[in-house]
């Protein structure tokens, strides 16, 4: 273990991400802290964690519901902020060594943001803010001198496999998709799949709009846009290969044909940790690997005509500039649409090609630009919807 505590803020503490990190934090035997926690709906739930975990500060992010919250089981010493800005004041605090980047949606970026800002360490879980904004991000955390750790389970598989060889040595990469709960259906199934069943996801148990992004496999198609600004990758060296156990997480091919993988059971506890503890490792809460009982690994090409997520995906990270941010914030509107009964399942993904069809392109956008995108992408699939 390390000789000094890390002190962790973390942002979105009431969802899967946030509550799997706060379990890696209690078995840590007091080497990692809790300074910071930060939640949109769910105030009940952060009062009990700040009670267990003692923070510093706790943050309700919209305002209006913390002000019609009644606080009082919210422990004395912590102190409340509030909004984007109790966030963004949170993140910048001297105290804070580690900020957990565990917010879904691009609702996650000004968090990460200011927290890179202030040459924080990020563990992102967040990759909605590398697909949205992915060469600004990277840009501020060099100019900050800021680490960006991936918390993806994906990501961290690349992370640990590249450590193996020169970054230049590196052929491709191959992302692993567990291919949702649809991975059989045929296209007839697809279009008359339910919400209950969109939700229920084989492998992995997660908040529900990555649930649904795992079952068009747009969440593969945001992992190869992540990997691309992340690793510093050409798209034409990020592949995916569908594997249903998710037990291999992902693999790195190097230039003498060597392939390196990471594997372990699917749980997000271990790439939570690593993040925290990088470059050490530590004794995980995470079930572990038995490979005295008998099991098999399988692997299969993903169907890109079921799953054209996947397609937009590359080409996301090919023409980069705007595209990114429209692709997401069309996704998150899309997804929101399906799960309020206004979309179906396989409309989703049109919608997001048609949003991002009809956008003005820019090559180099500005951080103004994609946040005004954002919002545009968010309209006109409204607007899709209702026609
Ligand atoms: P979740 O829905 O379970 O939790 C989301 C958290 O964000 C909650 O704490 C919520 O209070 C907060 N939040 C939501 N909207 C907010 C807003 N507008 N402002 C501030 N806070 C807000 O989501 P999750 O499954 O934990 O996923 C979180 C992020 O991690 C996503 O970007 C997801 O893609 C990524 N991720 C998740 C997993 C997983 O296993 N769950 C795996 C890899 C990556
Ligand atoms: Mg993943």
């Amino acid at each position: 273990m390390s000789d000094r505590v890390r002190n962790i803020a973390i942002l979105g503490s009431t969802g899967s991400i946030g509550r799997s990190t706060l379990d890696v934090i209690a078995a840590s035997n007091q080497q990692l802290r809790v300074v910071g926690l930060t939640a949109n709906s769910r105030l009940a739930q952060l009062c009990e964690q700040a009670r267990q975990f003692q923070p510093t500060w706790i943050v309700a992010a919209n305002p209006d519901r913390a002000s019609a919250f009644n606080w009082s089981a919210k422990p004395a010493h912590a102190e409340l902020l509030l909004g984007s800005a109790g966030i963004e004041a949170l993140v910048a605090r001297p105290e804070v060594d580690i900020v957990v980047a565990a917010i879904v949606g691009s609702a996650g970026l000004s968090g990460t943001w200011a927290a890179l800002e202030a040459g924080k360490t990020v563990a992102l879980a967040n990759k909605e803010t590398l697909v949205m904004a992915g060469p600004q991000v990277m840009q501020l955390a060099r100019e900050h001198g800021a680490k960006i750790l991936p918390v993806d389970s994906e990501h961290s598989a690349v992370f640990q496999a590249l450590e193996a060889g020169r970054r230049r040595d590196v052929k491709r990469i191959i992302l692993t998709a567990s291919g949702g709960p649809f991975r059989r259906h045929t296209v007839a199934q697809l279009a008359q799949v339910s919400v209950a069943e969109a939700l229920a996801h084989p492998t992995w148990d997660m908040g529900p709009k990555i649930t649904v992004d795992s079952a068009t496999m747009m969440n593969k198609a945001l992992e190869i846009i992540e990997a691309r600004w992340l690793f510093d990758l050409e798209p034409d060296q990020i592949e995916v290969v569908v594997h249903p156990q998710s037990i291999v997480h992902s693999f790195v091919e190097f230039r003498d044909g060597s392939v390196l993988a990471q594997l372990s059971p699917p749980d997000m506890k271990l790439p939570i940790q690593y993040a925290l503890t990088y470059p050490e490792r530590w004794d995980c809460p995470s079930p572990k690997l038995d490979l005295a009982t008998a099991m098999s690994l399988d692997f299969e090409p993903p169907d890109l005509d079921r799953f054209p997520a996947i397609g937009l995906g590359h080409e996301v990270a090919r023409v980069g500039g705007t595209a990114g941010a429209v692709l997401n914030a069309a996704n998150e509107a899309a997804v929101a649409g399906f799960l309020g009964g206004q979309l179906s399942f396989t409309e989703i993904v049109p919608a997001c090609r048609s949003v991002l069809d009809n956008h003005q392109f820019e090559a180099s956008p500005t951080l103004e630009k994609l946040i005004e995108l954002d919002n545009w992408a968010r309209q006109e699939v409204t607007r899709w919807v209702c026609t």
